[in-house]
């Protein structure tokens, strides 16, 4: 039902008293190696919940990408899609500082060979996907020609992260556009009005069906392109322990409801839901619920 198109990375992370300066050297924890990547994790989060989800992605023919896969057959993902080899396994180098400020080096490996013709070639995934979603971690040329590949009748869902300009074709495709307050910022630039709602006014003018502004603890700004309206969708409240994912947990399980055919503002109730049950547990994609969890919110 879903198709996830995207990153799958190793995130590597030590923990440290201070960060190195330049030509220095310091001790740090044990190293951790989590499973991540934007594409990866709303894959696992979606088919956590019970969505059938495959993944289409590229990761190297090293141990991290076997941890990928791993952990994407672990979760009940369909792996049929991800290709291997051409690049080592795109890696996140995290330092976390004892305030818990991250800084993190990205190696994209594997990720930016995941090409046009990578897509073209998984056609048959995407003509068996209802809904397609996509983030910003792999070539912009890739996610281009996801939008023209796909099925007439798929939704495409793209949450553009890490932003960048995006062409105008691809905005038009996005049903909807998922993006948080740094993302519509960005995307917008000066054009950005002062507050979230102009924001998602704005953001549908620039040619996406609809619109979806996540706001953390407060919810998110549904705006629907076919109505003219937008309307705010509350988070539960929780106790956040770490928000790590919780932009994953959401766009994930938005795109599965709307896959089920969900208006898009029932989907984003359910949706704030998984995102306000992933900030309760460390981690990316160890914090994903499952559909029982979400309930018991
Ligand atoms: P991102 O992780 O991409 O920055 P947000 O911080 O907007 O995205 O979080 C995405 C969703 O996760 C929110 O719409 C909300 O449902 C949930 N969420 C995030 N932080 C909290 C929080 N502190 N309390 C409750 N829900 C949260």
């Amino acid at each position: 039902d879903l198709l996830v198109v995207g990153s799958a990375n190793a995130d590597l992370v030590i923990g440290v008293e201070r960060r190195p300066a330049p030509g220095e050297t310091v001790l740090g924890s044990d190293l951790a190696v989590h499973p991540g990547g934007k594409g990866a994790n709303q894959a696992v989060a979606a088919a956590r919940l019970g969505a059938r989800t495959a993944l289409l992605a590229r990761v190297g023919d090293d141990a991290h990408g076997r941890l990928l896969l791993e952990s994407q057959r672990a979760a009940g993902v369909d792996t049929g899609g991800v290709q291997v080899g051409g690049a080592p396994t795109g890696v996140a180098l995290i330092t976390v500082d004892p305030s818990g400020d991250n800084s993190i080096v990205v190696s994209p490996g594997a990720n930016a060979r995941l090409t046009p013709g990578d897509i073209r070639a998984a056609d048959r995934l995407l003509a068996g996907a209802r809904v397609v979603s996509a983030q910003l971690e792999i070539p912009l040329e890739t996610v281009a020609e996801v939008v023209r590949t796909r099925s007439a009748g798929s939704r495409f869902v793209l949450n553009p992260s890490p932003p960048a300009p995006l062409p105008a074709d691809v905005l038009a495709a996005c049903d909807p556009l998922v993006v948080n307050e740094h993302e519509a910022r960005f995307t917008l630039g000066d054009a950005a009005g002062p507050g979230p709602e102009d924001w998602a006014r704005e953001l549908l003018a620039l040619g996406p069906r609809s619109v979806v502004v996540t706001l953390g603890a407060q919810g998110a700004l549904v705006a629907d392109g076919r109505t003219g309206t937008v309307v705010l969708v509350p988070s539960p409240r929780v106790d956040a322990v770490d928000t790590t994912g919780a932009g994953d947990a959401f766009t994930a399980a938005l795109a599965w409801r709307l896959s089920l055919g969900e208006d898009l503002a029932t989907a984003a109730a359910f949706a704030v839901r998984v995102g306000a049950a992933a900030v309760t547990r460390e981690g990316a994609q160890a914090s994903f619920p499952t559909a029982e969890e979400v309930s018991a919110l």
